[in-house]
């Protein structure tokens, strides 16, 4: 199993105070430098092309997150979306990432797992905007390259955060090529993800309320997503990994664990192995509190790993 990460990654810089810090992917980090994990094959991720960029984004979105932030400044997208000078060089590995893993369990060299330890995450991000602390759609950069590069036929996406993945619906609204499937909390930010939310028939949401914990996620995913996403066949399976559903985190109002976590994993990996000959690409979206965020990855990876 692989693990893509880059040192750039931790110089994406929201300012003092901002939940999407440095310090979460440092805390994963930290989590996965263990023996359990000593069988990961480390690393660097490249940078994310151009061409793999406007797969997925218009060129002006892509022009004005790669634009030079001088040193010391930093300009402000929206809200709680921000560009430091170090931003450009972590979304382009970011993104990166996620390319270099589906090469990896699309190639020959026996790689059928991999993790993308990375940041800023990207399922907010749409086809023109920045938003929700995504600069570019890591997932759905991954999801067009398979695509587009490799001749796929059917990617799906299973998306886990806790917060509805707009971005990646916006991206694939007509692509009937990509399967999206989300569980989030509603209502929460950004608003969307209601199961009425169809697209082309291709984007499964279902939404849950604050305080749903572990039986309704796991009868959600076991009853109806994992089904679906079984019935279309998918030849690649990549997941938005957020583990902002944590009951501790700070941002939602889901009640999992850590061993959830572990469940879902072990679901999908078994789905993918039945499926798309075990491939699976999982890039790292939200989770917000550090001690949160740090067991429930490691809960995942060491899923991965098995
Ligand atoms: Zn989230």
């Amino acid at each position: 199993m692989r693990l893509y990460t880059h040192p750039a990654c931790l110089q994406h810089d929201n300012g003092p105070g901002h939940p999407e810090a440095p310090a979460r992917l440092a805390a994963v980090l930290r989590a996965l430098d263990h023996d359990r994990y000593a069988a990961l094959d480390r690393v660097e991720a490249p940078r994310a092309s151009r061409e793999q960029l406007l797969r997925v984004h218009a060129a002006a979105h892509v022009e004005r997150m790669l634009a030079a932030v001088p040193p010391g400044e930093m300009r402000r997208l929206d809200e709680d979306t921000v560009l430091s000078p170090g931003s450009a060089e972590a979304a382009l590995r970011a993104a990166g990432a996620a390319v270099a893993a589906v090469d990896a369990v699309l190639g020959d060299d026996h790689v059928r797992h991999a993790f993308c330890a990375v940041r800023p995450p990207g399922h907010h991000a749409t086809r023109e905007q920045a938003m929700g602390f995504c600069l570019f759609n890591n997932v759905a950069v991954a999801a067009a390259h398979a695509l587009a590069a490799h001749g796929l036929k059917r990617v799906a996406i299973a998306d886990f955060d806790v917060h509805h993945g707009n971005g990646t619906q916006d991206i694939f609204w007509r692509e009937p090529r990509v399967l999206f499937a989300s569980s989030h909390q509603m209502p929460l930010y950004p608003g969307s993800g209601s199961p009425g939310e169809r697209g082309a028939g291709n984007i499964l949401n279902r939404p849950l309320s604050a305080g749903d914990g572990s039986c309704l996620f796991r009868e959600l995913w076991e009853g109806d997503l994992l089904p679906r996403i079984r019935a279309f066949r998918p030849q690649l399976l990549l997941v938005s990994a957020g583990f902002d559903a944590h009951r501790n985190d700070p941002l939602a109002g889901l009640c999992l664990g850590s061993e959830d976590y572990a469940w879902i994993t072990a679901k999908l990996v078994e789905l993918a192995n039945q499926h798309a000959g075990g491939r699976l690409v999982s890039t790292l979206e939200g989770g917000y509190d550090l001690a949160a965020l740090a067991a429930s990855t490691a809960a995942h990876v060491g899923e991965l790993l098995e």
